[in-house]
């Protein structure tokens, strides 16, 4: 079957029925009509829609090796740096339509599962690695959306814990029989929880001495006995005058919760191979390709919160000073840099030794490292430029008042009236005060994991020999 359309989404996830939760009660009827979740589905079905749209086609698909159908163009599996231009492209296109603001559009996750399909042959079992394959194959060739957990449960982070298995909180395996792996327990944090065809769980990233907790699979969201229990949900109706992200784009977080749930041996991919689960992250081309992906969507994303803060700068006609010019370059620094790591990755791009074209990790490392830590920042600079104006900010009914006409004269600013002025802070205000807003960061800060690890890893991977030997060469010289 060739890509999906945003109805055919729409009508699979809501026949699905998944077990899902929020605010104390089951969604029943069609979940893309839910209020929690209608206006990121209406979002991410446009992202299918465009697949069709004549000016897209060519970007956001390509003819499949198998088919010969026009499939999604982020499953591509890069074969030269042309090819990962593509991709790029794709993720670009995409991000545009939602000012970068949902992480998990449908490329974040198509990219996951080409990537562990690339390298299949690490699961190092022909079975599981022959899984792998095939699911990338079944995805690619059906558009399916996937939403995933990679994480266990926040109850000790101690590094002396270790869960007593009497007492499982984390997902592991209890049983193995005929059909399949049985899990039970809980896991984090399924971003999209619900609005998805299935559910990727891959083990963490550290690594485990524990079989039961080394295991790699997907199900369908509606499998018996997983259920997803949702966070309160950051959008507070669908006007998008008063809410212009939130109501747009809010992706809901859940926790995941698997009461013996059977997974069909077919779907495994790994189980109890400590030594794989260590290896699968360090191993695969899963880091730069993953990476290259966010850092294509920060870039959009960099770019639209650059375009809010000049606008707020032109209407109350902030520019002439100085410290306000220090401050859009500063946002001007990052994105440029971005780009720059960007276009480094894929200029000193090769390939791996599963023969995918690979973008250059120390850029991307670079990148991955930096983001979570300009982000916060962007945000802070737009709180520092919006000061009062953040929270001058009646909603749209206001303006149909009998205080219409004074609001709409005592709110103006110095290059547009009340109305306009209040729907750009308003949009401000979404991107850096809201309930959305702070998710939005928080999600930055975290959403690739500890920024605390991340920087260790980068401190372990690269390479810093020759600095070390020139130094040594310079203390011996005699000049
Ligand atoms: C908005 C949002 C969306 C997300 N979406 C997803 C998703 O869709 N799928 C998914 O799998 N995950 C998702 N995540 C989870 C993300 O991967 C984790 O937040 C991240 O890996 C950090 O883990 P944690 O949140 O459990 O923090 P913890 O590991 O509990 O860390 C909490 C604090 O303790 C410190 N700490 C803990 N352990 C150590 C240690 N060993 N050494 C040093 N310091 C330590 C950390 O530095 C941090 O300050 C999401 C997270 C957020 C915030």
């Amino acid at each position: 079957m060739p890509c999906i359309d945003g109805k055919t989404y729409l009508d699979r996830i809501d026949r699905l029925q998944s077990d899902v939760w929020i605010n104390g009660s089951k969604v029943t009827g069609k979940i893309s009509e839910h209020p929690a979740f209608k206006g990121a589905m209406k979002s991410q079905a446009k992202l299918y829609d465009m697949q069709y749209e004549k000016t897209c086609t060519n970007i956001l698909t390509y003819r499949s090796p198998s088919s010969g159908q026009r499939v999604g163009a982020t499953y591509l599996e890069p074969k030269n740096k042309k090819d990962l231009a593509k991709r790029r492209r794709a993720v670009q296109l995409w991000a545009r339509q939602n000012a970068g603001m949902m992480g998990r559009s449908p490329d974040y996750m198509n990219t996951v599962v080409m990537t562990f399909a690339a390298c299949a042959d690490l699961f190092n079992d022909e079975q599981c690695s022959g899984n792998m394959r095939r699911f990338y194959e079944y995805c690619r060739e059906n558009d399916i959306s996937l939403t995933h957990t990679f994480i266990q449960p926040q109850v000790n982070r101690s590094s002396l814990y270790f869960e007593n298995p009497s007492d499982a909180i984390a997902a592991r395996v209890i049983e193995k029989n005929d059909q399949g792996i049985m899990i039970h327990g809980a896991r984090l944090l399924a971003t999209q929880g619900g609005m998805t065809d299935e559910i990727l769980v891959f083990p963490t990233g550290s690594f485990h001495f524990d079989e039961d907790y080394a295991y790699a699979f997907s199900i369908p969201s509606n499998t018996p006995g997983l259920k997803f229990l949702c966070r309160e949900p950051f959008n507070n109706g669908e006007n998008i005058f008063d809410h212009p992200l939130s109501a747009r784009f809010e992706e809901i977080d859940s926790i995941v919760i698997f009461d013996h749930v059977t997974v069909p041996w077919d779907r495994v991919f790994l189980h109890g191979n400590t030594e794989i689960a260590g290896k699968l992250y360090t191993e695969s081309g899963f880091l730069p390709q993953q990476v290259h992906q966010v850092t294509s969507k920060n870039v959009v994303k960099t770019e639209f919160v650059l375009g809010v803060l000049q606008s707020l700068v032109d209407a109350i006609n902030i520019g002439e000073y100085q410290h306000i010019q220090e401050k859009i370059t500063e946002v001007i620094l990052g994105l440029e840099t971005l780009k720059a790591l960007l276009t480094a990755s894929e200029v000193h791009a090769s390939i791996d030794q599963w023969g995918t074209m690979t973008p250059d990790r120390k850029p991307l490392m670079a990148a991955m490292n930096l983001y979570p830590r300009i982000y916060p920042r962007f945000i802070e600079i737009m709180q520092l430029i919006g000061a009062s104006g953040l929270v001058s900010i009646p909603m749209e009914k206001d303006f149909q008042s009998a205080s219409g006409a004074d609001i709409k004269n005592y709110l103006q600013s110095s290059d547009r009236d009340g109305y306009e002025k209040v729907r750009l802070f308003r949009l401000a205000w979404d991107l850096s005060l809201s309930a959305f807003a702070g998710r939005q960061t928080l999600y930055e800060r975290f959403f690739f994991g500890d920024p605390v690890r991340l920087a260790g890893t980068l401190y372990r991977d690269y390479d810093r020999t020759k600095f070390v030997k020139q130094v040594e060469d310079f203390l011996k010289r005699k000049d």
